[in-house]
C-alpha cells in the first residue's frame, strides 16, 4: 500500500479528471489516453460502445466491438461506465447516468434473465416472456428473511407490509407500463406475496386470489399487443388486522373498454368470458341460454379469431366457476349473468331491413330478436320497438318516430354496450359485498393499483386521451413523491441541500382541468350542444387554447399535446359521441319493464346515477341538470382515486416491454428506450442527476480508497477519512457534499475516482 501511496503522490496534481454530464467533450482526450469506453450513436439512432482512436476537429475515430473502424462526430460520444459497475442492481449507482448507460445496464441483467432492477425508489421489471423461476415458496421464504435483497416485487411488497406493520400508515403499491409491459402479472405476484405473508388461520387470502380470475374472464381480452390485455384499471386494496393477517379486501375498477363487446379490430378478440361460456357451458344450461357456438355471433366472428393459442376456454370456463362459487356467488345469479351474456351475444346478431328511401328500417323478426327478448325477459314486440323507433316529446304527448339504420345499429350496440358494462359493474360490487372478501375494515392496508400507461399510437382517440390524462395525474404524485424522498434524505443526513428546481407537468394538467376554458370543460360544453360536431369542438380548442405552452390545434381537426412523455396527437373524430356516451330513455325503460333480475337492476342503478349527477350538475351551477360526461365521471373517478393514493406511502413498479412480439430473450433497444422515458425512468434519472446521485457510506469509501492516503490517516474515524481523501484526491468542493453517514456525489464523480484507483493497483 505504500507503493501505491508513492505511486500516487507521483500524480501530478490537477491531473484528476473531472468529468461533468454532459459537457465532458473536454475529456475526450482523457478517454483517448486511458482507453476507456464510450458509446457512440450511429446512423440507425442506437449507440453502440466503442474506443477512441483519435479526434481531428469535431469528428472522431472510434474502434467498435467487431474489430472495424468508423468515423462519428463528438457530439454523438458519451462516456461509457467503469466495468464495475457492468449490471449493477441500482441504475442510480451507475457514475454516467447517459440513455446508452442506463439501456445497456438492463440489456446486461436481462441477458442473465434478471428482470428486476432499480433506479433509485423505483422497482423496473422487464417481462421475460417465459418462466424465469423466480416466485417459488424459497423464494418468498428468503425475502422475507432478508436473506435475499436483489431487487424483487417481493422486496417491495416487503418493504410495504413492514412500513404497514411498524408505522401503521397505509401503502399504495403503483405498477404501470405499456400493455403487455407485465402489470398484471406483477399485481399478481404482489397478491400473491402479500397472501403468504397475510396468511393465517381463516384467513381469506386464498379468496383474495381468485378475484383475478373471475376479473380476467370478464375484463381481459386478446389484443394485438398481449393475449390477455386488461381492458379496464384496477386498484386492489388488502387490509390487515392489527397481527399482519388479511381480512378483507376492495376492488375498485376504471373506465371498461366497452367498444370491444360490438367491435373488433382484425385478429382480435372480445372478452375471454364470451368464448369460455359458448365452449365450457353443460348442455343443458346451454339450452337453457338459447347458446350457439361463438363463431354463429356476429359481435365474435367479425375479427377473424376465435381461439388464443395455448389457451383452453372451456376449461377457464370451470376454472371461473368455481371461483365464483368460492367467492359465494350463488348459481342463481351466475346464471343470471350469463343470461345477460347470451343476451348480448343474440342482440348482435339482431338484424334490419331498410324499408324507405330514407333509410327508415324495421327489425326482422328472426331468433336473433326472440332469444334476446326472452333472455331479458321483455316481449319481443317491445324489443322490436325500442330498436326501431324513437319516442320524442311532442307537446303533452310522446310520438314515436322511426330510425334509419345507422340509428338503429347504434341504438342496438349501446344496449349491448350497456349490458356489458353494467354486468361488470355489478359482478365488482358483488365480489366486494361478498362474505368470502371479509368484512371491509379501515385500518392497515396496502393498495395495489394496475392501470394503463401513457398511449401514443398512430391514431390517438378519445380513449387514449382519457389514459394519457390519468397517467399525466399520476405522474405528478410520482414527482412529487421522489423529490420528497431526495429531499428528505438529504435533509436528515444534514447536508446542505439547496433546493433544487424541477420541471412539474401542473401546466398540462391545468390544460385537462381548468374550467371553464380546460379540455375537459369545453369537450363537455360541445357535447351538450345538439349541433356540434367534432369539427366544431377542434375549433373551439384552437380558439380558447392556443395561448397555453402545452397544447397546439393541428390540421383536420386534430389537436396535440405535450405530455411529460411526449406530444401526442388525438384525432377528434368520434369525442363527442365518446364522452356522450348515449343511451336512449326507452332502452332504459325496456329494462326496467324486463322480468328479469339483472336487466331491472341495471335500469334503476342508471336512473339513480343520472338523478344524482343532475342534482350535483346544478350544484355546480350548471345551466341545465344533465348526466355526466365519460370524461367528467373519469376524472372525478381520477380525483378520488389520487385522494386515496395521497393517504398512502407509495411505492413505484414500472414494467417494461423488451419486445412487441411477446418473445423471450429479445431485448429491443428502441422501443425499451421510449418506455423509459414514458413511464418516467428517464425522469428519475434526470432528477437524480441535478442532485448527489452516487451515495457511500463512509466506512465503504474508506474501505475502498483509504489505502491511497499516506499511512498516518489510517487510524481516523471513517468520516474524517473520507474527507482526508477527498482533499487529497482534489475533488472539487462542488462535486460533492458530506453528510453524518454518507458522502454524496455528483454524476461521473466515482468513475473519476475509480479510474485511478485502477491505475495505482
Ligand atoms: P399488462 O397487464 O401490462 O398488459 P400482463 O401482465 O398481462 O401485461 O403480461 C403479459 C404477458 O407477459 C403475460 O400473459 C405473461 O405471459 C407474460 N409475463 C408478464 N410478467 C411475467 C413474469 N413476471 N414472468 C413470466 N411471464 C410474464
Ligand atoms: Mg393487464
Amino acid at each position: 500500500e505504500e507503493k501505491d501511496g508513492a505511486k500516487l503522490a507521483s500524480l501530478p496534481s490537477g491531473s484528476l479528471p473531472r468529468l461533468r454530464e454532459p459537457e465532458w467533450d473536454d475529456n475526450l482526450g482523457y478517454f483517448i489516453k486511458k482507453k476507456l469506453r464510450v458509446w457512440c450513436r450511429r446512423l440507425n439512432g442506437l449507440w453502440e460502445s466503442g474506443l477512441i482512436q483519435s479526434t481531428s476537429g469535431d469528428k472522431a475515430l472510434i474502434l467498435l466491438s467487431d474489430g472495424s473502424v468508423v468515423t462519428v462526430p463528438t457530439g454523438e460520444l458519451l462516456p461509457a461506465n467503469p466495468d464495475i459497475l457492468e449490471g449493477v442492481d441500482d441504475l442510480i449507482q451507475l457514475s454516467y447516468l447517459n440513455e446508452p448507460s442506463v439501456l445497456h445496464n438492463l440489456q446486461h441483467r436481462y441477458s442473465q434473465d434478471i428482470i428486476y432492477s432499480k433506479a433509485g425508489p423505483v422497482l423496473i421489471a422487464v417481462n421475460p416472456f417465459k418462466d424465469v423461476h423466480i416466485y417459488e415458496n424459497d423464494f418468498v421464504t428468503a425475502y422475507r428473511q432478508k436473506l435475499l435483497d436483489s431487487p424483487h416485487v417481493y422486496a417491495i411488497a416487503d418493504t410495504a407490509y413492514n412500513e404497514m406493520m411498524t408505522d401503521e400508515v397505509n401503502q399504495s403499491i403503483i405498477i404501470s407500463g405499456e400493455s403487455g409491459a407485465g402489470k398484471t402479472e406483477t399485481a399478481k405476484i404482489t397478491m400473491q406475496y402479500l397472501a403468504s405473508l397475510g396468511g393465517g388461520t381463516g384467513g381469506i387470502e386464498s379468496e383474495v386470489l381468485q378475484t383475478s380470475c373471475i376479473l380476467e374472464a370478464f375484463g381481459n381480452a386478446k389484443t394485438s399487443r398481449n393475449d390477455n390485455s386488461s381492458r379496464f384499471g384496477k386498484l386492489i386494496e388488502i387490509q390487515f388486522s392489527a397481527t399482519g393477517n388479511i381480512v378483507g379486501a376492495k376492488i375498485q375498477t376504471f373506465l371498461l373498454e366497452k367498444s370491444r363487446v360490438v367491435q373488433l379490430a382484425q385478429g382480435e378478440r372480445s372478452y375471454h368470458i364470451f368464448y369460455q361460456l359458448c365452449t365450457g357451458v353443460s348442455s343443458t344450461l346451454r339450452d337453457r341460454l338459447r347458446l350457439k357456438r361463438a363463431s354463429d355471433y356476429n359481435y365474435l366472428n367479425q375479427s377473424g379469431c376465435m381461439a388464443i393459442n395455448g389457451v383452453d376456454d372451456a376449461q377457464k370456463f370451470h376454472i371461473l366457476v368455481e371461483a365464483l362459487t368460492t367467492l359465494k356467488i350463488c348459481k342463481e345469479d351466475q346464471e343470471h349473468a350469463f343470461e345477460m351474456l347470451a343476451a348480448v351475444l343474440w342482440l348482435g346478431n339482431i338484424s334490419f331491413l331498410v324499408i324507405d328511401t330514407e333509410n327508415h328500417i324495421e327489425v326482422v323478426a328472426d331468433e336473433a330478436v326472440s332469444n334476446t327478448a326472452s333472455l331479458l325477459g321483455c316481449s319481443t314486440e317491445d324489443l322490436m320497438l325500442t330498436l326501431s323507433t324513437s319516442r320524442i316529446q311532442a307537446g303533452k304527448d310522446k310520438v314515436a318516430k322511426g330510425l334509419t339504420l345507422q340509428q338503429a345499429i347504434d341504438t342496438r350496440d349501446a344496449l349491448a354496450k350497456f349490458i356489458y358494462a353494467s354486468l361488470f359493474d355489478w359482478l365488482v360490487e358483488e365480489i366486494n359485498r361478498s362474505p368470502a372478501m371479509g368484512k371491509h375494515q379501515t385500518g392497515r392496508s396496502i393498495s395495489i393499483l394496475d392501470i394503463y400507461g401513457f398511449e401514443s399510437f398512430q391514431k390517438n382517440s378519445f380513449e387514449q386521451f382519457c389514459i394519457n390524462y390519468a397517467n399525466e395525474r399520476l405522474q405528478q404524485h410520482f414527482n412529487r413523491h421522489l423529490f420528497k424522498l431526495e429531499q428528505e434524505e438529504y435533509e436528515l443526513d444534514g447536508i446542505d441541500w439547496t433546493k433544487v428546481d424541477f420541471e412539474d407537468n401542473q401546466d398540462c394538467l391545468d390544460l385537462f382541468e381548468k374550467r371553464p376554458i380546460g379540455l375537459i370543460s369545453l369537450l363537455d360544453e360541445e357535447s351538450n350542444f345538439p349541433k356540434a360536431s367534432d369539427l366544431t369542438f377542434a375549433t373551439k380548442l384552437k380558439q380558447h387554447l392556443n395561448a397555453s405552452a402545452c397544447f397546439k390545434g393541428e390540421r383536420d381537426g386534430a389537436f396535440s399535446v405535450h405530455h411529460y412523455a411526449r406530444e401526442v396527437l388525438y384525432e377528434t373524430g368520434g369525442f363527442l359521441e365518446k364522452n356522450r356516451d348515449p343511451l336512449h330513455s326507452d332502452t332504459i325503460q325496456l329494462l326496467s319493464s324486463c322480468t328479469g333480475r339483472l336487466p331491472r337492476l341495471f335500469a334503476s342503478t342508471w336512473l339513480n346515477q343520472s338523478q344524482k349527477d343532475a342534482s350535483s350538475s346544478i350544484l355546480l351551477g350548471m345551466s341545465a341538470p344533465q348526466k355526466q360526461s365519460v370524461a367528467t365521471k373519469f376524472k372525478s373517478q381520477l380525483f378520488r382515486l389520487m385522494q386515496q393514493l395521497e393517504n398512502t406511502t407509495p411505492h413505484f413498479i414500472r414494467c417494461i416491454k423488451p419486445n412487441s412480439k411477446q418473445l423471450p430473450g429479445t431485448f429491443e433497444k428502441g422501443l425499451v428506450l421510449e418506455q423509459l422515458r414514458c413511464c418516467g425512468i428517464l425522469e428519475v434519472v434526470r432528477i437524480s442527476r441535478y442532485g448527489y446521485p452516487t451515495r457511500m457510506t463512509h466506512q465503504e469509501f474508506t474501505r475502498r480508497y483509504g489505502f491511497l492516503l499516506p499511512e498516518n490517516n489510517a487510524c481516523q474515524d471513517p468520516l474524517s477519512s473520507s474527507v482526508a481523501i477527498l482533499q487529497q484526491f482534489d475533488i472539487l468542493p462542488e462535486m460533492y457534499q458530506v453528510g453524518y453517514t454518507k458522502l454524496y456525489f455528483r454524476a461521473g464523480q466515482i468513475g473519476a475516482l475509480e479510474d485511478v484507483r485502477k491505475q495505482v493497483l
